[in-house]
C-alpha cells in the first residue's frame, strides 16, 4: 500500500481541527529552542567566512502540518540569525541596514495536508516579522524585504524532496512516528491484544522508514549542516501497544467486523529512546479532539462516516472519567530529541 492520499491532519481552524489541537506539540518544541539556536548558530560559524555572513539559509521544515507549530521553529531560526547578525554589527558600530543572510524556508508534507490554511497565513507571518525587526523597515512598505522565502514541497519525507546538497538545516517534530504504510497485508494496528509478530513488524518497518529518512537527507543536507529532530517516545522498550496512541483501536476492535478491522493500516510506531538510537547507530474532551484532529482522516476513509462521532464520544465518556480520578495529575508526554551534524 502506498501513503494513503487520504491521510492528513484534519486541516481548517475547526474545533477538531490540528491547528486547535496541537497545543502539546507547541509545548514540546518550545523546550527544544535551545537545542535549535545552538545548531543554527554553528552552521553560521561553519558556513560564514571570515566577517562574511552567508548570503542565504536554506532550511527544510518536514511533516509541517498544517497549524500553528509549522512556522513556530522558523521564526526561532530567524530571530537566532537576526539576533546573531545585529549583535555582530552593534558590536562594529554599523546597525542600520546591516545585511543578514537571506532564508529560505521549505515546507514538507504529504499532498493531502491542508498547506492552504498556511499558505492564508504567510502575509500576516511576513508582516510581523517586519515589526519585531525594527531594522527591517515599515511593517506596510511592501518595497522593504524581511529576506524570508516560503515554499510548500509536497511529498513523502522517507523518499528525496531536495536537489543535493542544497540544505543547511532540517527540523521535523511529532512526524517520524508516521510509518510510511507499504507493510504485510493483515497487520492490524497496534492493540492490547495483538501478537509479539505484529509488534515486531511495526518495530521493523519504523527501523526501515528511520533509515531511509536518514539516508535521503544524508544526501541533500550540506556538509556541516544540521539536522534537529522530535519524536513522540515510549519511556523504555515495554509494550509499544500501551498508551493513548494505541486506546482508539483498542476501543474500536470488538464494534467493527474482523475483516475490516484486520486490513485497517494505522502507520504509526511510537519509538523508545533506544529503538531511535540504534538506527541512528546503525497526550475529557480535548484529548479526544487531539486524537481526532490525527487520526480521523484515516479512521474515515477505512470505516466510514457512519461510526465516526459514536466512536469519539465513547471515547469522551471513557477518557473523561480516568481524568477525573486521576485528579490534578497531569498526564505525561515524552518526547525524543536529537540533534546531528552531517559530516
Ligand atoms: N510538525 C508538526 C506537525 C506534526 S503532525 C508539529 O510538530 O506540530 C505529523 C505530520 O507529519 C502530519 O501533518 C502528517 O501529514 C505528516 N507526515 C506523516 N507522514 C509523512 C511522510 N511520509 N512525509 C511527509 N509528511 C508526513
Amino acid at each position: 500500500m502506498e501513503v494513503p492520499q487520504y491521510f492528513h491532519m484534519n486541516g481548517g481552524t475547526s474545533e477538531t481541527s490540528y491547528t486547535s489541537n496541537s497545543s502539546m506539540q507547541k509545548r514540546g518544541i518550545e523546550v527544544t529552542k535551545p537545542i535549535i539556536q545552538e545548531a543554527i548558530l554553528e552552521i553560521i560559524n561553519s558556513i560564514s567566512s571570515g566577517k562574511d555572513i552567508p548570503k542565504s539559509i536554506s532550511i527544510a521544515e518536514m511533516g509541517c502540518s498544517s497549524g500553528p507549530t509549522a512556522l513556530l521553529v522558523v521564526s526561532y531560526i530567524i530571530d537566532t540569525i537576526y539576533n546573531n547578525n545585529k549583535s555582530l554589527h552593534e558590536s562594529d558600530g554599523a546597525l542600520s541596514g546591516c545585511p543578514h543572510p537571506e532564508i529560505l524556508v521549505l515546507l514538507n508534507d504529504l499532498s493531502s495536508n491542508d498547506f492552504n490554511v498556511i499558505f492564508k497565513s504567510l502575509q500576516g507571518f511576513y508582516d510581523q516579522l517586519k515589526k519585531a525587526y525594527t531594522n527591517l523597515g515599515d511593517a506596510d512598505d511592501d518595497q522593504k524585504q524581511h529576506g524570508c522565502f516560503v515554499a510548500g514541497i509536497p511529498g513523502s519525507f522517507y523518499g528525496r524532496l531536495f536537489p543535493s546538497g542544497s540544505l543547511h538545516f532540517v527540523h521535523s517534530s511529532y512526524s517520524l512516528h508516521w510509518l510510511s504504510p507499504k507493510r504485510n497485508k493483515g497487520n492490524v494496528y497496534m492493540a492490547e491484544s495483538s501478537p509479539p509478530s505484529v509488534l515486531e513488524a511495526y518495530l521493523k518497518q519504523f527501523e526501515r522508514d528511520f533509515c531511509s529518512f536518514l539516508k535521503c537527507r544524508y544526501e541533500e543536507i550540506v556538509k556541516g549542516g544540521r539536522m534537529v529532530l522530535t519524536f513522540c517516545g515510549r519511556a523504555d522498550d515495554t509494550s509499544p501497544s500501551r498508551g493513548m496512541h494505541c486506546f482508539i483501536m483498542n476501543l474500536i476492535q470488538g464494534k467493527i467486523e474482523e475483516e475490516k478491522l484486520d486490513s485497517f493500516d494505522m502507520p504509526q510506531y511510537v519509538p523508545s529512546p533506544s529503538v531511535v538510537k540504534s538506527v541512528i547507530l546503525n497526550e475529557g474532551k480535548n484529548i479526544v479532539n487531539f486524537m481526532r484532529s490525527i487520526s480521523e482522516s484515516l479512521v474515515v476513509s477505512h470505516f466510514g462516516e457512519e461510526i465516526i462521532e459514536e466512536l469519539y464520544k465513547r471515547c469522551r465518556e471513557i477518557i473523561a472519567p480516568r481524568l477525573s480520578r486521576e485528579g490534578s495529575r497531569k498526564t505525561k508526554h515524552l518526547s525524543i530529541v536529537i540533534s546531528m551534524t552531517r559530516k
